[in-house]
């Protein structure tokens, strides 16, 4: 008989329950908009927003609406006009290039390698062939690329470098945190990532006039004064005049349900890698199937799992993900000629001028990918793995000539 995996991959823990008496006690006060506090008060906003800042190391933080409305926001706040070129992952989620076209900038797609990073030659050559002025980078599954070579290429060639954190918060690249090489770095607090309020998202930064401009963007209504993680009213003087309104504030019910779990996120991110490891170990050294090499120098947070496929054709990997869905194992295929649940791959976005990536198109052609949530037990994910691994060998044996 084979063993079947029972669990479920998209449910997630628990909120805690200190972020349930929290998120209580603003329901029983009433003041759920983040601007609504008594005198003196500094709600749960502003409060997640200075632990937040604190956390990172970043001088400035903002609480938003989505990690979306976080790109959007930092997009707009360096002043990315209509038609202007935006660099960005070929490979990452929607709301990414999502953001750019929110703009209607020009998305510039740049190839992805086999460990799943942006491709740093071909983003110096499209950095030279664009004249690109933006990059929009998304740590997409986790994957750091060499961040310092990333921003030695961009400072050089004086590209402005935001982040997109959604799957990195907690992550570190040489002991910074992740969104805190570039100008700017966007997270997201939605229920699939680190932290969750079900939407919910932030914008970090260091440097004043973003923050300010941000900050109004976000919806501040000239309250900016009730931010904690802000730079001071002088740099709003002109900011405030001439930055539109794009309402995209937090609210202080989800702020409460997360200060907590950021307070947590340390032990979280032990736990994903213990996880993490668990799968990856029983994976390697699987014929015909690759995991995904990580550089030491970054930490992770092995919220979900990626590997490839390395001898297997598209119906062949077709069967694959179908015989393990049958024992319980959810698998997302990349190369899948029509995305299912969400789209990943640039080709996609036909909103976007149409572009050509063939490394890319190699890559995401054998990448399966799997959630992880902590719901999981660490038997769960040996189990996992134990069938993946026999899945994969069954398509390997299949495909030898007999004899
Ligand atoms: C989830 C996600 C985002 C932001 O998503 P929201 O749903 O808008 O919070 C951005 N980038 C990536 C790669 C994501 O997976």
């Amino acid at each position: 008989m084979t063993e079947k995996f029972e669990g479920s991959f998209t449910q997630q823990e628990p909120i805690p329950e200190d972020g349930i008496e929290a998120a209580i006690a603003v329901m029983r006060h009433g003041r759920l908009h983040r601007y609504n506090v008594t005198e003196g008060e500094l709600g749960e906003t502003a409060l997640l927003e200075q632990e937040f800042a604190a956390y990172t190391g970043a001088k400035y933080a903002l609480a938003v609406a989505s990690g979306g409305y976080a790109m959007g926001a930092a997009l707009r706040a360096i002043g990315v006009q209509p038609g202007d070129k935006v660099l960005s992952n070929g490979f990452t989620l929607a709301p990414v290039p999502g953001a750019i076209a929110a703009v209607n900038a020009d998305p510039v797609f740049v190839e992805c390698t086999e460990n799943l990073v942006i491709d740093l030659d071909d983003l110096a050559a499209k950095i030279e062939s664009s004249g690109a002025k933006v990059l929009l980078l998304s740590h997409m599954r986790g994957h750091l690329c060499d961040m310092d070579r990333l921003m030695e290429i961009c400072n050089s060639a004086g590209v402005t470098v935001i982040e997109d954190c959604a799957h990195t918060m907690g992550a570190t690249w040489n002991g910074i945190h992740s969104g805190r090489h570039g100008l700017i770095g966007c997270y997201s607090c939605q229920t699939y990532k680190h932290v969750n309020s079900g939407e919910g998202g932030f914008l970090t930064t260091d440097d004043p006039e973003v923050m300010a401009r941000a900050i109004i963007l976000s919806g501040s209504y000239m309250l900016y004064e009730r931010h904690s993680a802000a730079p001071p009213p002088e740099a709003f003087e002109q900011v405030r005049w001439v930055t539109p309104n794009v309402s995209g504030r937090m609210d202080n019910l989800r702020a409460a349900i997360l200060r907590p779990q950021l307070r947590n996120l340390g032990v979280q991110v032990d736990a994903w890698n213990a996880r993490y490891e668990i799968i990856e170990t029983g994976l390697r050294n699987t014929p015909g199937l690759a995991v995904i090499d990580r550089d030491p120098r970054g930490v992770f947070v092995g919220s979900s799992i990626q590997f490839r496929l390395t001898q297997a054709g598209p119906g062949e990997i077709d069967d694959f993900t179908a015989r393990c869905a049958a024992r319980g194992v959810e698998l997302k295929w990349f190369g899948a000629p029509v995305p299912k649940a969400f789209t990943s791959r640039y080709d996609s976005w036909r909103y976007a001028r149409s572009q050509s990536l063939p490394r890319t198109d190699g890559v995401l052609a054998g990448l399966l990918d799997m959630r992880l949530p902590l719901t999981f037990s660490e038997a769960d994910c040996a189990l996992i793995s134990k069938i993946i691994r026999q899945e994969a060998r069954a398509i390997v044996d299949a495909a030898a000539p007999a004899g």
